[in-house]
């Protein structure tokens, strides 16, 4: 049943923003929605600074509890499912989901395993190889012709949607029919990419000058696919024997 306990593993992770204001807006949206798990990858601008903390405006606890990391891997450690935001439709389309549809997907994750909603940069969003490091894409379906929100009315939406969800799970008792799936860690994920792309160089299907949109389609057929842990073991030792068998057949 989704309930707001499950608020507490939700980490709400913003790429590279480049103003503390925005990260302090995005401080009180959360603390308004019951969320306190921010996380900041590489901020411009100090997130503990004069603006930010004027802008969080009661919610500088959570500024205070900021998890500051350089890369959005780090960032991603121990999440089972992850959500991106993008304020435009991208070349390669991935599942999408509206705002309203994401609590669905929070409550089929186990107990064990955190959930990151990202977020991209004022300016330019996410890149199209940090929104391949999601399960799903969410759109805040707003008007096509100016349709890039504030970063932090962004996430007020999408907190709201899953706050209002969590409520309504909590008053009617309701079980839901989301059986828990289990889904490998975005750590665990990323190994597999990074295993996977050597293999296919040194097997010589990829050129290793140009892996970019090779690596995006695969990365988005397995996210897609949503391999539980023990069948990324399967892919990974199928990559590591294939490894093996083409370095046992150079050498003859
Ligand atoms: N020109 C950028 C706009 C970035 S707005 C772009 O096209 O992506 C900054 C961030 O706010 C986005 O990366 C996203 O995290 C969030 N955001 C803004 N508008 C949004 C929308 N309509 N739907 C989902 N996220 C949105």
């Amino acid at each position: 049943m989704l309930s707001l306990a499950h608020l507490s593993r939700i980490r709400m992770v913003m790429v590279e923003t480049s103003l503390s204001a925005n990260i302090g807006s995005a401080a009180r949206a959360m603390k308004t929605m019951g969320m306190s798990n921010l996380v900041v990858v590489n901020p411009h601008e100090n997130p503990l600074s004069e603006q930010a903390i004027a802008r969080a405006s009661g919610a500088q606890d959570i500024l205070e509890r900021v998890v500051q990391v350089p890369t959005l891997e780090e960032a991603l450690q121990g999440c089972e499912l992850v959500i991106g935001t993008s304020a435009r439709d991208r070349a390669l389309p991935w599942p999408m989901l509206t705002p309203r549809e994401i609590p669905q997907q929070i409550a089929t994750v186990g107990a064990e395993g955190d959930i990151a909603i990202v977020f991209g940069r004022e300016r330019s969003g996410l890149t199209n190889e940090e929104l391949a490091r999601c399960h799903y894409h969410v759109h805040i379906p707003a008007n096509p012709d100016y349709s890039s929100l504030n970063i932090a009315s962004a996430m007020q939406i999408i907190a709201y949607e899953v706050r209002l969800a969590m409520l309504q799970g909590e008053e009617s008792g309701r079980a839901g029919n989301e059986e828990p799936q289990l889904r490998a860690r975005a750590e665990d994920l990323e190994g597999f990419f990074q295993h996977l792309q050597a293999m296919l160089v040194d097997i010589e299907f990829a050129d290793p000058n140009n892996l970019k949109q090779l690596m995006i389609k695969l990365r988005r057929f397995h996210m897609r696919a949503q391999p539980e842990p023990v069948e990324l073991n399967i892919l990974r030792g199928i990559v590591s024997q294939t490894q093996k068998t083409i370095g046992r057949l150079k050498d003859v």
